[in-house]
């Protein structure tokens, strides 16, 4: 079996984040990269979204890019700027299709199917495949989205809805999240925080339908493209090894509260890349302790009171967004960190602190 200096399990968005950032840094001219993936073919399966906080390699990947949100419950609407920090839609599709042309000039770099095919002894591992233990208590973000067309112009695309609560929660949290790219077209997501094993929620298609054709009072449509999908709002395991570092999710890139990994994966990818020549005495990237610390607290807060989540998320938007915004990526400075405190229910927060 043929041995490589560097081996990457997984080429979904970190697994191919990291070559990409690899290769066009040149780190990859004498030493051999072996990617292990094992679809068989890349087509779009995912909307990556996300408030530009940091410079990313994928800029010609955005399908739309806005500078106004709004986030919404029961008959209140907050009317929000992101001009700083534009929010912003990749398509996967263009994403694996740009890193894929990119990788395959380079001679050393080879792909195969299974890991089993390529000796893993002597190479340095960057694994992006989680080891999740079902657990029952854990909680998700599942979510499933539609991109729809409707025959006459109907969305404002200057303008995205972050967060929909005017919708049947179920004892749960649910919200609508949709995304106009032009007039006539629009991704529109169902999107749950909860915990996996309520089957409960999973009647996706009637939540799209509903929410489209009696919410948003829309007739004529066609669905043109549909996404699903479950990030953990919890890190999975991850067993220190010598040779190895966890990527992606399984690296735990994916910021708790909010389920954002996208631009995460970026930043680990540049690290990573900055320090390769000495990567196994490198100090582990992590998201920052005090967001693990409060999104921990803002977890626990919603697993218990899951009936004053649209509110928290709410009254959370009434600072400044682009405080708001810099919290939510991991940006944030202190006084920014407590002008968000501020506005979250004392009482609540406390208490969860003890459960
Ligand atoms: C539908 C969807 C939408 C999302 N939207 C957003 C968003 O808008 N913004 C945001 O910040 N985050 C978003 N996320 C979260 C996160 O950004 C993505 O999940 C992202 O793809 C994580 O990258 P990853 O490399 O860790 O995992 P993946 O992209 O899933 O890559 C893992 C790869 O490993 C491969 N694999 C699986 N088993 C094996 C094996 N045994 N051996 C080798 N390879 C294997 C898989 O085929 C896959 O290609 C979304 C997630 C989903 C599922």
């Amino acid at each position: 079996m043929k041995e490589f200096d560097y081996i990457i399990i997984g080429g979904g968005c970190a697994g191919l984040s990291l070559a990409y950032e690899l290769e066009i840094n040149e780190k990859l001219k004498d030493k051999t990269l072996a990617i292990i993936e094992p679809r068989l073919e890349y087509k779009k399966d995912k909307t990556w979204s996300f408030w530009k906080v940091a410079t990313h390699n994928f800029d010609d990947c955005v399908k739309k890019s806005w500078k106004n949100f709004s986030i919404n419950i029961p008959n209140q609407t907050n009317y929000l700027e992101c001009i700083n920090y534009p929010y912003q839609s990749i398509d996967s599709g263009l994403f694996y299709e740009k890193i894929n042309t990119k990788l395959k000039e380079n001679k050393n770099i080879f792909f195969f199917k299974d890991v089993n095919e390529v000796n893993t002894k002597n190479s340095f591992i960057f694994n992006s495949v989680p080891s999740i233990k079902q657990d029952y208590r854990n909680l998700w973000q599942h979510f499933c989205g539609v991109e729809i067309e409707t025959q006459n112009n109907f969305f404002d695309e200057e303008i995205f809805n972050l967060m929909d609560f005017d919708c049947d929660q179920r004892e749960s949290v649910h919200f609508f999240y949709t995304l106009p790219y032009s007039k006539n077209t629009a991704l529109i997501e169902t999107t749950w925080l909860s915990k996996m094993n309520d089957s409960s929620q999973k009647d996706y298609d009637l939540q799209i339908k509903d929410y489209i054709e009696n919410s948003l009072k829309l007739k004529n449509y066609k669905i043109t493209y549909k996404e699903e999908g479950a990030i953990p709002l919890f890190y999975p395991t991850y067993e220190k090894e010598k040779n190895k570092i966890n990527i992606g999710t399984a690296g735990g890139m994916t910021r708790l509260s909010t389920g954002y990994t996208f631009l995460n994966i970026q930043e680990h990818s540049k690290y990573i890349c900055e320090n390769f020549e000495n990567i196994t005495q490198t100090k582990k990237y992590k998201i920052d302790n005090k967001y693990q610390f409060l999104d921990e607290i803002f977890l626990r807060v919603l697993e218990k009171n899951p009936e004053k989540m649209p509110d928290i998320f709410f009254k959370m938007f009434k600072a400044s967004p682009k405080t708001v915004i810099k919290f939510l990526s991991n940006k944030s400075n202190f006084f920014e960190d407590l002008s968000i405190i501020f506005k979250m229910p004392k009482l609540t927060f406390i208490k969860a602190l003890f459960y």
